[in-house]
């Protein structure tokens, strides 16, 4: 390459880094895998070692990748952001770090994990050992602890300073608030992972494309949003989880990384025991090769593998470059991939109109699934890609709900291929379909009459979280196909002759389910504004709005500035509420259903009482009545509630099989653990108590056609 062609190199490298790298750290929506971006990253870096007259300070080679928005916006601007989680975002405080928060060194061969052990051999002329761990896969995090309490949470931000998450730490529910055990620090720093649990990935990502909003990639990225949250309640909701594996400076004197480790996990702070010391490079790739295979059953993300020398001294003597500590090396796992063709693509709609493309794969082993679908996320992507039926694709997965496609192997394209159209109209009801701006899928906009949208509204409503009427699928199909129900409001006048029409459906399945529809009456409003399904109101969102305007009139006739007042209320949702009650066939469904007697004020009982207002209450363990319900009682009655302990709980309400961290913690805290009973006695006299609200035990559905 010569000098013209290598400076032109360097600067598309340098801004497809910094663009991706905002994608990936401030959006939390990557569109490359890691592999292509440390791919691009070597070339350039290779590109700086032969030309260093084009090497810049401002190069991503020489500095980490910044979480900070502004910074990470005036180095990278680009149009795309993250869809409705951008609106709940906030200005954080940031301060300084006290020793920067830098990457690591990586790789993906063993051959220069080899050569780092064989450098390492020659210019250190001590004994010394390795240390090596799991290397987590969420986002960096750093705690200080002042006088045994967590003082301060920060992220690495652009590695000098960092945006101030410390409310939302606390809620993070492994993070100790006080230390015990003796011998810590007065004041120390100590840094480590905030990662989001397979499981909790999963509920929140179908939560998400419940109520219309794009999913998070994977559990990195949702790890990374999460904590970046303005409301530090849905952080505890969100069931992150932190491990912690340095501690930067000398404050706590220890001879060995590991020592210091292990000093730090018995004054509670959660250490991964994962970690082994390795005297050899052959123990080296022993681990790598055990963690290799056993990091597929454990339940969070790792992407590789931290070799890190031990002993405090030598790591003192070998110091820092600009990005990385000299003492440590990374091997990166490459995320499991399968070669398979592409067969043909489907483009589904969903709930919200929106046009999801999907790939029907040959059918390829992947992780000890077989493949046949994987998503295709939107038309540009599909454009980015240039991929086409008949294609030799990549797919991977990574914790994700459905596989992905990540490449195309261009290699073996047949001749005779062509760009597959993306539909101009609706697969389902064939309503030309349409791109709002901003957005990078198109949707089709016949929602009162595109039979998939109209379905999936009614599940929606439906759902437990929602009205709570049980009925599947295969019921919601019936009644749609039989013109029993096209909007919500129609279930509530259903009679019994009509569904005895329903296939398999007897007298005793018609009157459970409805009485299963009367039951919904008494939902309370937060959960009936979730439940008539306004796009990007997803449930912590109905709820805050619920509050905030006691009635439905009030929320009908709010402007959006009004509706932008209420806390956690961005623009995309505030315009989404706002034009959704400006729709005329909207305000008739309210009437309908206002006249159905659903709750669409805050009732008297959840106006009744203010006895708890001013406390929080953690709810922990199994009850007489479900935990939604007595968290309705919490706060019907004024008080708070919240998933975590912490210094702000007022209560722990701990019922049969209480999780034993949270008593820990109540414990540590001096929060006072009360029963079920204690609760009860709080409330005044005239509050419904277990004996008089729904039994839902007993209205747990016994298997019948068309029914859960
Ligand atoms: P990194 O994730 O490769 O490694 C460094 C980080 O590992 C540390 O900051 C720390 O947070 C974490 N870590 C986890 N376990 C650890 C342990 N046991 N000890 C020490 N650290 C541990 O580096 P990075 O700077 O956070 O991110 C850069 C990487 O992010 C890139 O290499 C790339 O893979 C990915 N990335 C991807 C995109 C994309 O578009 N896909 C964009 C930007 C960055």
């Amino acid at each position: 390459m010569d000098r013209k062609s290598a400076l032109a190199r360097i600067e598309y490298l340098k801004t497809s880094l910094w663009e991706n790298s905002r994608r990936y750290y401030v959006d939390n929506a990557p569109v490359i895998s890691d592999y292509e971006y440390d791919m691009m990253m070597r070339e350039l870096s290779d590109l700086e070692k032969e030309y260093p007259e084009f090497l810049t300070p401002d190069s991503p080679t020489q500095r980490v990748g910044s979480d900070l928005e502004s910074q990470a916006a005036a180095e990278a601007p680009h149009e795309m952001r993250a869809g409705a989680e951008k609106a709940s975002r906030k200005e954080f405080a940031q301060y300084p770090h006290q020793y920067p928060m830098l990457s690591l060194s990586n790789t993906y061969s063993i051959g220069e994990v080899e050569e780092f052990a064989q450098r390492a051999s020659k210019s250190i002329d001590v004994p010394f050992t390795y240390c090596c761990e799991l290397k987590f896969d969420g986002t960096a995090i750093c705690l200080t602890y002042r006088g045994g309490k967590l003082f301060r949470a920060l992220t690495r931000g652009d590695g000098v300073i960092g945006d101030d998450v410390t409310e939302n730490a606390r809620h993070i529910s492994n993070i100790p608030q006080t230390l015990h055990g003796v011998g810590y620090p007065d004041e120390f720093e100590i840094r480590g992972e905030v990662l989001m649990p397979y499981s909790s990935f999963r509920a929140l990502n179908e939560e998400r494309e419940e109520i219309g909003e794009q999913p998070f990639a994977n559990p990195r990225n949702a790890a990374s949003g999460s904590l970046k949250l303005l409301d530090s309640e849905e952080v505890g909701r969100r069931g992150l989880y932190c491990t912690l594996y340095h501690i930067p400076g000398d404050t706590v004197k220890a001879d060995t990384h590991d020592h210091a480790l292990s000093m730090a996990a018995s004054w509670g702070l959660p250490i991964s025991d994962k970690r082994k010391i390795c005297k050899t490079i052959s123990e080296i790739e022993d681990y790598i090769s055990e963690w290799d295979t056993g990091r597929k059953s454990l339940p969070y993300a790792t992407d590789g593998i931290v070799i890190k020398i031990n002993e405090t001294a030598v790591q003192q003597s070998l110091g820092y470059t600009a990005k990385f500590p000299r003492w440590a090396v990374a091997y990166k796992f490459k995320a499991e991939e399968a070669l398979t063709r592409l067969l043909s693509i489907d483009y589904q709609v969903g709930r919200t109109g929106a046009v999801t493309p999907v790939a029907n794969l040959e059918p390829v082993h992947l992780s000890g699934t077989v493949v046949k679908r994987a998503t295709l996320n939107n038309a540009d992507q599909m454009a980015l890609m240039d991929i086409r039926v008949g294609d030799w694709v990549y797919v991977e997965k990574g914790g994700e709900i459905i596989p992905k496609i990540t490449s195309v192997e261009l290699k073996r394209r047949e001749p005779g291929t062509v760009p597959p159209e993306f539909p101009k109209v609706c697969p389902d009801c064939g309503t030309p379909l349409v791109k709002m701006e901003g957005e990078a899928k198109y949707f089709c906009p016949n929602s009162d009459g595109c039979p998939t949208q109209i379905k999936g509204r009614l599940v929606h409503f439906m759902g437990r979280k929602a009205m709570n009427i049980l009925a599947g699928d295969a019921t919601v199909d019936q009644l749609y196909d039989l013109d029993l129900v096209r909007t919500p409001a129609d279930l509530y006048d259903l009679h019994k002759a009509d569904l005895l029409r329903l296939e398999g459906w007897k007298d005793r399945s018609a009157e459970r389910f409805l009485s299963s529809i009367r039951d919904s009456k008494v939902v309370t409003f937060d959960h009936v504004l979730f439940a008539i399904g306004i796009r990007y109101v997803g449930e912590t969102t109905a709820k805050a709005i619920a509050e905030h305007f006691g009635n439905i009139d009030a929320i009908m006739a709010a402007s959006e500035e009004e509706l932008l007042s209420v806390p956690d209320i961005g623009e995309v949702i505030a315009k989404s509420i706002y034009s959704f009650f400006r729709k005329p066939e909207h305000q008739v469904e309210i009437q309908r259903l206002r006249a159905s007697g659903l709750n669409f004020s805050m009732t008297k009982e959840e106006a009744a009482s203010d006895v708890l207002s001013g406390l929080t209450f953690v709810v922990s363990g199994n009850f007489s009545i479900s935990r939604d319900d007595l968290k309705k009682m919490i706060t019907s009655n004024g008080g708070k509630c919240s998933s975590s302990v912490s210094g702000k709980t007022s209560f722990l309400i701990s019922g049969e099989k209480s999780g034993p961290e949270k008593l820990k913690k109540a414990a540590e805290l001096g929060v006072k653990v009360i029963s079920e009973q204690e609760f009860y006695a709080m409330l005044p006299a005239a509050s419904e108590t277990p004996s008089e609200s729904v039994d839902q035990d007993e209205e747990e559905p016994t298997l019948f056609p068309g029914l859960f």
